[in-house]
């Protein structure tokens, strides 16, 4: 992806002459794919859209293309051309058969998907997409190393409050200081210490008393990195379906679109160790 095409995404017709086809649309591809559970946001009900499609469509530019698809066959090499933005809230090994009885994604899946971010695509995971293609034990997936950790486990619901911990980030200006919101919190395992840049940590509050595995200090919630040209973008948010209504948390999520897509700075320098003070307890297995 050049960088005249993602000026046009948001300058509309003032960049036709360089390039008509960028200039109308950006090409979105969200995958919600689940191998052994399915999200509720993700559900398309007697033949409806789901939460997810539905509410990415309402948030970004009308000339946006958009496809939501449970067909994970579609994420390979020479369909991957075809777009700028690939959105996962996934759940699984997507090799394998899934709960839509949808194609399964070929071998070569991963690999041309992380082919694709490092010539420059932009990827966004939601929620259960640190859920997707773990690693048995302490073998750390290439999916995982690309996303920046693996989905350890969650409790209870509860309100959580998300600690900014880089607010001039470009993806972080619509995010209340301090912001307090009630969601299905994971905790996480095999972070990519080295990679990532952390935006917000989970303070789990009086949590801590109530739920052991949240009695641990603050950790990371919503991350990004670069990878090669490409950047990628996670936010653990996103189970609850009045999370996805809330419009605060839309808003969060058109800014990291549009960041994944090239607005703004890439440089994304990695700062785990400066802002996660403590060593992370063990995590412990669901
Ligand atoms: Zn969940």
């Amino acid at each position: 992806m050049v960088t005249f095409l993602r000026i046009a995404a948001f300058f509309g017709a003032a960049a036709t002459a360089l390039n008509a086809v960028a200039a109308d649309s950006v090409q979105v591809l969200i995958l919600e794919t689940s191998e052994s559970f399915a999200h509720s946001p993700t559900v398309s009900e007697d033949g409806k859209p789901s939460l997810l499609e539905r509410t990415i469509k309402q948030i970004v530019p009308q000339e946006w293309n958009v496809v939501a698809t449970k067909d994970a066959s579609m994420i390979n090499a020479e369909n991957l051309k075809k777009y700028q933005l690939v959105i996962f809230y996934t759940q699984g090994d997507l090799t394998k058969p899934n709960k839509s009885g949808t194609p399964q994604m070929g071998e070569n899946g991963v690999a041309d998907l992380i082919a694709w971010i490092e010539q420059g695509g932009g990827f966004v995971g939601f929620h259960s997409a640190t859920d997707t293609f773990r690693g048995e034990g302490d073998t750390v997936t290439p999916y995982t190393e690309m996303i920046g950790a693996e989905f350890a486990g969650h409790g209870k619901q509860f309100v959580g409050k998300v600690v900014v911990t880089d607010p001039n980030h470009p993806v972080m200006k619509h995010v209340p200081t301090n912001w307090e919101l009630n969601e299905e919190w994971y905790t996480f395992r095999k972070f990519n210490k080295g990679a990532l840049r952390v935006l917000a940590l989970l303070d789990c509050g009086e949590e801590r008393k109530n739920q052991e595995m949240y009695n641990v200090p603050n950790y990371p919630i919503i991350w990004v990195r670069s990878l090669g040209k490409g950047r990628v973008y996670y936010s653990a948010l996103g189970h609850r379906e009045d999370v996805w209504e809330n419009p605060t948390f839309q808003q969060t999520v058109r800014d990291a679109l549009n960041w994944a897509l090239g607005e703004g700075p890439s440089a994304t320098a990695p700062n785990f160790a400066s802002v996660v003070p403590t060593e992370l307890p063990k995590e412990k297995e669901k």
